[in-house]
């Protein structure tokens, strides 16, 4: 069957995950809102290639605490597309199979922190993902602003491309500070959605 031409943008919310946090969920809404996005598709990333050598939770855990998180939202989804995928999680193969599973002409725009961003040139095939997908950046309050949009700005001209950056709300909730308080039997009760705080417990995930 020959797929149809449409004009809609699906939204790709890349991230370790380690774990989600109402962060990521507010910036994912955000971003369908000011784009108009059908939906927003979260892979979680199962060897994120940038973090070989680190210790990170199993993938089968965080995509199950992605999959509690977004259930209750009728345009969030998860994807497995990197967890079934062996070897170190290339954003570039992620989108070129994403692409290839919606009809011709679906824009992708691959959502994710701006600093992460900004270490583009350090991916894999950049200008192939440029090609791909326009990005969406989440900023993050404590990151320096103004050197965090001068660092797109200069990817922006390098490469001949416009990054859009996504107006959510600012909530200083990072996974490295909710593994934090986790470790140290501290409340991550509001920070991430209840499900996963209770998933969290009972598979005694971050306690070091
Ligand atoms: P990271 O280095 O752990 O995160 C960098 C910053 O971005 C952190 O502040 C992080 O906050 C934030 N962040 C991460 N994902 C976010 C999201 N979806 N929305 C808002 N903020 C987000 O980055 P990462 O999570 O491992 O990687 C981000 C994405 O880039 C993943 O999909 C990864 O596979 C991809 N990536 C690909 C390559 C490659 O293809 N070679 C290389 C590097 C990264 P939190 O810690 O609170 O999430």
């Amino acid at each position: 069957m020959t797929p149809e031409w449409t004009s809609a943008g699906i939204g790709v919310m890349g991230g370790t995950f380690d774990p989600i946090h109402l962060a990521h969920l507010v910036t994912a809404e955000a971003a369908v809102e000011q784009f108009g996005l059908e939906k927003v598709v979260f892979v979680p990333a199962r060897e994120p290639p940038h973090k070989r050598g680190q210790v990170i939770t199993p993938a089968e855990h965080r995509y199950n605490m992605v999959e509690l998180a977004v259930r209750s939202n009728d345009r969030f989804e998860v994807s497995r597309a990197e967890l079934d995928r062996d070897g170190p999680s290339y954003t570039v193969d992620t989108l070129e199979e994403l692409r290839a599973s919606y009809p011709s002409g679906t824009r992708l725009y691959f959502i994710t922190g701006a600093d992460a961003i900004l270490e583009i040139d350090t991916w894999r095939h950049p200008e192939r993902l440029f090609e791909l997908c326009t990005f969406i950046a989440a900023e993050r309050p404590g990151l320096s602003r103004e050197a965090v949009r001068e660092g797109l700005r200069e990817l922006e001209r390098r490469y001949g491309v416009s990054i859009l950056r996504v107006d959510a709300p600012a909530m200083g909730i990072s996974s490295t500070d909710i593994r934090r308080r986790a470790r140290s039997g501290r409340s991550i009760r509001y920070l991430v959605p209840e499900a996963v705080e209770e998933y969290i417990r009972r598979h005694g995930l971050y306690r070091g």
